[in-house]
């Protein structure tokens, strides 16, 4: 298998060349591949569906960083938690408030969510509804759960010009929100954002965290 190898270290080398760290999206690939990526020295992994995260932290090494980039349904909060390392999905208040609850005083670093695409989605916050939580938790701080940035998806389009535009209102609505709430902490630093068709867009753009799958693995299989 050179080739995954090449390829891994083309791509490692081009993300981190750019600053930026590179999540490696194994949704509905085998564990096999993981570890074949592990042992190249990888540790960072994505997955966005509760059960298949489960089953593969069950098999494969305890050092790995899963990150769990789907949405989180409120009921599998407590199943996720005790697995991840970061979540990038946080997408309402009651979810943050949940994951707060369910910590059980150890810590959950958690990112951001914001809707930046022309596609209608029901997950993402908007700038607005961003703001209402963020005076929330002001109000009432989470104990347990460390906001640590934001991540957002561009439009699926080949027109970089728009996907640039909208990876730049994700870098702008993350300096906003630092400034305004999180001046005083470094940990939040991170913008997760560059998928395969356009994390080099998202690079130029200021990412720190790509998520890539298809690129690098090839097309998935979802039967
Ligand atoms: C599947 C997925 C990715 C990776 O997509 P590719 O196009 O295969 O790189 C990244 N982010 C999220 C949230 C995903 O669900």
């Amino acid at each position: 298998m050179p080739k995954l190898s090449d390829d891994y270290s083309t791509l490692s080398r081009e993300v981190a060349a750019a600053g930026a760290r590179l999540v490696v999206v194994t949704k509905t690939h085998p564990v096999e591949l993981i570890q074949e990526l592990y042992d190249l020295g990888h540790r960072d992994f994505g997955e966005n569906r509760v059960a298949e995260l489960e089953e593969k932290h069950a098999r494969l090494p305890k050092d790995i960083n899963w990150h769990f980039i789907g949405h989180l349904q409120r009921n599998k909060v407590k199943n996720v938690l005790p697995l991840v390392s970061l979540i990038h999905s946080g997408d309402s208040l009651r979810l943050l408030r949940e994951m707060d609850k369910r910590a059980d005083d150890s810590r959950v670093d958690v990112l951001l969510q914001y809707h930046i695409a022309e596609e209608k989605s029901k997950y993402g916050l908007t700038p607005e509804s961003g703001r209402e939580l963020l005076e929330s938790i002001r109000k009432e701080p989470l104990e347990n759960v460390r906001i640590l940035g934001v991540m957002g998806m561009a439009t699926y389009t080949d027109d970089k010009e728009q996907v640039a535009q909208e990876f730049r209102t994700l870098h702008e609505i993350y300096s906003s929100v630092k400034a305004e709430y999180f001046e005083e902490e470094p940990t939040f630093s991170e913008i997760s954002m560059g998928m395969s068709g356009d994390y080099e867009v998202a690079l130029q753009q200021g990412s720190t965290l790509v998520r890539i799958g298809s690129l690098l693995l090839g097309k998935r299989n979802y039967d």
